[in-house]
């Protein structure tokens, strides 16, 4: 099983700076995304540093199981930020989103904190593997929202959970097998708010170069607004 990849990331069109980070190593299997949040400087500070430290252990696991290794860079990533922000006034309550893949083999897991999303396009069709914790989308899964009332709601960009707010961070994580053609999507907020699951679908599945791909989903993004940050990592598994 090998692994390809292509990754983007745009400022968008109305915010004055990128609080999304990326971080990806084919040689380690390892894909993070993270979209920082906090006051001026500070969303780019937690994002940027929940990649570097998520990396940093989840690339340099000296045997551990991937899955153990990678959910203890997660906490690690969450105590450094959290450790940071107490140490600064100017800091204090920035958090990011962490949305990451990791591979061994054709053994995959998904490890996801906040609103960031992966989905996976298997045997053509799309399905979003995360969660997002954000108010409005545990309210349409307690079925007190629509998904339309979701996307128009004020509230539509608080989230439950991130990394850095809190000491101590719960990840999900999701265990799949990937197979052959399989094409992993992860991404920011700015996209996903941008482009409905059938565009994505159909961008996902028409994509020819992973380059290509993300270039296209992030001018489709601005095309449609570029109300937030874009960032996008694809990757693909051939035979
Ligand atoms: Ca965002």
């Amino acid at each position: 099983m090998t692994y390809q990849v292509a990754a983007a990331t745009h400022r968008g069109r109305k915010r004055p700076s990128n609080e999304d980070a990326f971080g990806f190593s084919v040689e380690h299997g390892v894909y993070v995304v993270c979209d920082g949040m906090g006051g001026a400087a500070a969303g780019e500070i937690a994002s940027s540093l929940a990649v570097d430290e998520a990396m940093r252990l989840m690339t340099e696991r000296d045997g551990q199981p991937m899955r153990e290794a990678a959910e203890q860079a997660v906490c690690a990533a969450n105590l450094a930020i959290y450790t940071r922000a107490q140490r600064s006034s100017k800091l204090s309550g920035m958090g990011t989103t962490l949305v990451s893949l990791v591979v061994e083999g054709s053994q995959a897991w998904i490890l996801n904190v906040g609103d960031s999303r992966c989905y996976r396009l298997h045997e053509d069709k799309l399905e979003q593997i995360t969660l997002d914790h954000s108010l409005v989308e545990e309210q349409v899964r307690l079925g007190r929202l629509t998904s339309e009332e979701a996307a128009r709601s004020p509230l539509r960009n608080v989230i439950t959970r991130a990394l850095g707010t809190q000491p101590h961070v719960t990840t999900d994580v999701f265990e799949m097998e990937t197979a052959p053609g399989d094409l992993f999507l992860l991404c920011s907020d700015g996209l996903t708010r941008e482009l409905s699951d059938e565009q994505l679908a159909r961008m996902l599945s028409e994509s020819e170069s992973l380059d290509q791909l993300c270039e296209a989903l992030v001018a489709a993004a601005n095309e449609s607004g570029g109300r937030d940050n874009i960032t996008c990592i694809a990757v693909r598994v051939t035979a």
